[in-house]
């Protein structure tokens, strides 16, 4: 059997890798996991197979002994706040977040909100593969109630923060996702100026394809522009995740836009600790230093952010892509506590996007890659490893190389067959030069094993 869970649940197309059957397989094995008992709450989004998924996990749940809370089409943070909300055992969403829409995905979630770590999904890998499910017997079938999630979120939400006191006209791109159910109104209850763009709920994405690229999100930075407005704010197609388009129209990478809401949401935290991947700016440690706190940084992913939290604590966790956790609210990324947090920042600061950003320091970026077969990655970090043995490095996640002005990293990718490498420094030509070093070292070390 192929392996079932990747970095975000169970994802494929679906009816063909992802049918009605795996669903329930999935749904009853969930339940043997939790001791055929226990009260779990299932979400779907907003795409065409969405519905049909939903019903069949359902049944596998009921059939495994189960109690189901059913909240209906939700955004994703809003499932992970209706775990704890609703007091349940486990959670699950069905959605394939930023994938194209005949995609679909199902992901499990913890009794504390967070997601299911990769050894507990192997668990129910296991109990899939050797069919090893339970049912329950004909008395102890469960049952289903319907409960509404979005308004205790939104109620939740809006207790732990402040009206704002400046009006701000924001542009909301939801991708015709499962964000428009919340983000505009709550939006418009705080206090901001609403033009949404593709808003409407529709499951063949027709605004925009769900992945917040700087390429699909070229109708919101003109609308932006068209209409003077303050902000464009973009969600994924699960509003896990949150992207920002400043007053010229243009996309700030996830590092801005989580250091300066992790400058709001910590403010009045005492040494915060922020958990961070190795990819990361190192604006984070600007902002750290400036709170008076300290940066942790992990392996790439969410789940190893998640660990990090579960393991040793933590105040913030997030990464470059836009996905942040608020430990104290959430363990699961929230695009819609960002946004709001983004947004009360922007208010307060009395300021322009642009001049938000130019708070903190500047610094260059380069992202590259070099094609690399699976099987020749390890032996490409040994490699790697005793070419940089001179220097101060990191070995967490690849090989990060810091400088004073600067680092490189060098990591191999856990998904694709390719080596990435990543560079930054406070001045654009040496983030360049730093990127043309591990290119070459990269591809030296290649030609060096292909021999
Ligand atoms: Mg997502």
């Amino acid at each position: 059997m192929p392996k079932l869970f990747g970095t975000f649940g169970v994802r494929g197309i679906a009816n063909e890798d992802l049918t009605p059957q795996l669903a329930f397989k999935l749904g009853v094995s969930l339940a043997t996991y939790l001791g055929n008992r226990g009260k779990v709450v299932v979400g779907y989004d907003n795409r065409t197979s969405s519905e049909m998924l939903e019903n069949a996990c359902i049944s596998g749940l009921l059939s495994g002994g189960c109690k189901v809370v059913r909240v209906g089409m939700v955004p994703t943070p809003v499932l992970s706040f209706a775990v704890k909300h609703f007091d349940c055992d486990a959670g699950v969403i069905i959605t394939a977040s930023h994938n194209p829409p005949q995609w679909n995905g199902i992901k499990f979630w913890k009794e504390d909100g967070g997601s299911f770590p990769h050894t507990e999904e192997l668990e129910i890998e296991r109990i899939i593969e050797q069919e090893a499910w339970k049912l329950a017997d004909w008395q102890r079938v469960g049952s289903t109630t319907r409960a509404d999630a979005i308004g205790p979120y939104m109620d939740a939400l809006l207790d732990r923060v402040t009206p704002l006191e400046r009006e701000l006209k924001v542009v909301v791109d939801c991708a015709n996702a499962t964000g428009s159910l919340v983000t505009p109104s709550l939006l418009r209850k705080l206090g901001c100026r609403i033009l949404s763009l593709n808003c409407q709920i529709d499951g063949t994405f027709p605004g925009r394809m769900p992945e917040p690229t700087p390429e699909n999100l070229q109708a919101l930075s003109a609308a932006v522009k068209a209409h003077a407005a303050d902000v464009g704010l973009a969600q994924d197609g699960d509003a896990d995740r949150a992207v920002v388009v400043n007053e010229r129209g243009e996309v700030l990478v996830g590092d801005r836009t989580f250091a300066i809401v992790a400058s709001q949401y910590l403010k009045e935290k005492k040494s915060p600790r922020i958990v961070t991947t190795v990819a990361t700016s190192r604006v984070m440690d600007d902002v750290a230093k400036r709170l008076g706190g300290t940066v942790v940084r992990t392996r790439v992913g969410e789940p190893e952010i998640v660990a990090e939290i579960r393991n040793r604590g933590g105040d913030l966790g997030g990464e470059e892509n836009g996905g942040t956790i608020f430990p104290d609210w959430s363990l699961a990324r929230d695009g819609i506590m960002t946004i709001v947090q983004f947004v009360s920042a922007l208010s307060e600061s009395g300021l322009s996007v642009t001049e938000l950003n130019s708070t903190l320091p500047p610094y260059h970026q380069q992202k590259r890659k070099v094609r690399c077969p699976n099987e020749l990655k390890q032996e490409v970090l040994s490699k790697l490893k005793e070419r940089f043995a001179a220097y101060r490095i990191n070995t967490i996640d690849g090989i990060r190389v810091d400088f004073e002005d600067g680092w490189l990293l060098l990591r191999p990718s856990g998904t694709e067959p390719i080596f990435r490498c990543f560079s930054e420094a406070t001045d654009a030509q040496r983030a360049e030069e730093l990127a043309d070093w591990g290119m070459r070292e990269l591809e030296d070390v290649l030609r060096e094993l292909r021999r």
